[in-house]
């Protein structure tokens, strides 16, 4: 970088790379001023048993509802406050609105309430010292039990660290559950399942991608399979749950039924969903069952 510093000692742009450099300054400041408006909104999407297509859980994703540029997805601006280390208090933001609508579902619809809800923890946050405090206040804060809880964590952003390692031990040990995502693209899956007291693992969907198509290639939909089966025989062995994730046809729903797995989440099955339409979507089922 001391290369492009000029005699002023300030920095000498070249042809495209003014504009990623700015963005990067921009979207920190942007992120700062953003999380100060409270911008950022929590969608759900269903987690549902792939035989009778029940509602078990949601999945609590971010998106930054930007003043001009309309809903903004988590790939735009989750490694910018990683980086920045925004992360922190924008995973709070979330955490404390996923535990509020989860009471407030509860309230509203009890028994027809989903059982779980799981947002995403980055590794950034995992490695804050406060973290663990900031879960069980958001839980107390909203008279949640901690059973209702499932934090979300990539394979990558838990294997470093003891006290990450100690952080996960204590927050199994408050009863919230914990969920391995992306399961397969990491590095050293199985050694750190066995030091993660992980309770869920979630397939990525690189390996729900085409699982459907049966060709006799090894290198595409075989090689997906195989590996699609080996997570859901390891998930059993080790009594996990095992969810798929990326599900967008009825012919990926059946395959992956047909390999084990019996919980699935994707397009195809619910999309992601701002929490009124999931409002709607559970009073509509209850109204449902009522009828019956
Ligand atoms: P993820 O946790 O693996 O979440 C699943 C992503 O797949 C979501 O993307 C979801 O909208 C998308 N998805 C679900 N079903 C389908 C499908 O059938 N087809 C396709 N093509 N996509 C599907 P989204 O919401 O854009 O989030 C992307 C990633 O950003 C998440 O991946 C997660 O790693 C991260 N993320 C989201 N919210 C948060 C958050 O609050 N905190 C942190 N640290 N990361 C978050
Ligand atoms: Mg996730
Ligand atoms: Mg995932
Ligand atoms: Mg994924």
């Amino acid at each position: 970088a001391a290369k492009q510093r000029g005699k002023a000692g300030h920095v000498r742009y070249e042809p495209g790379m003014a504009e990623p450099v700015l963005a990067h300054f921009q979207l920190g400041a942007e992120l700062r001023r953003a999380l100060d408006a409270g911008e950022f909104r929590v969608f759900y999407q269903p987690v549902v048993g792939l035989a009778d297509r029940r509602l078990i859980g949601v999945e609590a994703l971010v998106r930054w509802q930007h003043p001009t540029r309309g809903m903004v997805a988590p790939a735009e601006f989750i490694p910018a406050a990683e980086r920045t280390g925004l992360i922190v208090e924008l995973g709070r933001t979330v955490l404390r609105e996923t535990c509020r609508q989860m009471a407030a579902w509860i309230a509203e619809f009890g028994p027809d309430a989903p059982v779980k809800v799981g947002p995403n923890v980055s590794g950034r946050q995992l490695h804050d010292p406060g973290f663990v405090a900031d879960v069980r206040a958001a839980l107390a804060d909203h008279g949640l039990s901690s059973d209702r809880l499932v934090l979300e964590v990539t394979e990558s952003s838990a294997l470093r660290g003891r006290q990450v390692i100690a952080a996960l031990h204590e927050l199994d040990a408050m009863g919230v559950t914990l969920a391995l995502d992306d399961f397969g693209t990491g590095e050293s899956s199985l050694s750190l399942l066995r030091a993660f007291p992980a309770s869920i693992v979630k397939l990525d969907k690189s390996f729900v991608d085409g699982i459907e198509i049966d060709d006799g290639d090894p290198a595409a939909g075989d090689a997906r399979q195989a590996v699609a089966r080996a997570v859901v025989q390891l998930a059993r062995a080790l009594r996990l749950d095992a969810v798929a994730e990326g599900i967008e046809n009825e012919a990926q729903a059946r395959a992956l039924r047909e390999l084990g797995y019996s919980l699935g989440q994707g397009f195809h099955l619910a999309p992601p969903m701002p929490a009124e339409k999931m409002t709607r979507l559970l009073a509509a089922a209850r109204s449902a069952v009522r009828a019956a």
